[in-house]
């Protein structure tokens, strides 16, 4: 079955869309149902003002509080991933956890390409974040949080 593409940012955790050397992959993350009331979608917690506080150490759902670690949470879901293979130009589409691991100092979701097994690395570009932050830039990955 094809992968659905997200119609809207507000229903995801993660997007990204990049070239990867020769290559591209599309990355997102759905936001995932509350465990506990099954109500609404888990998210970060709203400041004050209502708006979304996205450096929040934890998700929370709307409905009912419930609250889980945002590492823990985020570890738990799934990412969808729509690529191009950097090394043989393979043209796919998957499912993986979406865990991070420490790659070279850098927290990477790591795939392999389902033709050639080559290693496909997504790795948040802290340096650009920044760069883009200081201009007042809206970046993609600054979804991440
Ligand atoms: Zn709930
Ligand atoms: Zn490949």
């Amino acid at each position: 079955m094809p992968l659905k593409e997200p119609e809207s940012m507000n229903e995801l955790v993660y997007f990204s869309n990049r070239s990867i050397g020769e290559g591209k992959a599309k990355v997102w993350v759905e936001r995932q149902q509350c465990p506990k009331c099954k109500k609404a979608l888990m998210g970060k917690p709203k400041g004050e003002e209502g708006n979304i506080m996205i450096r929040a150490k934890e998700y929370v759902c709307p409905a009912c509080n419930y609250t889980v670690e945002k590492q823990e949470h985020e570890d738990s879901l799934t990412a969808s991933i729509i690529y191009t293979c950097p090394s043989c130009k393979f043209e796919g589409e998957k499912q993986i956890p979406n865990k991070r691991k420490s790659i070279n100092g850098a927290q990477t979701l790591r795939f392999q390409c389902d033709k050639c097994d080559a290693n496909i690395d997504i790795t948040k570009k802290m340096k650009e974040m920044k760069a883009k932050k200081k201009k007042g830039e809206i970046s993609e990955d600054d979804l991440v949080g």
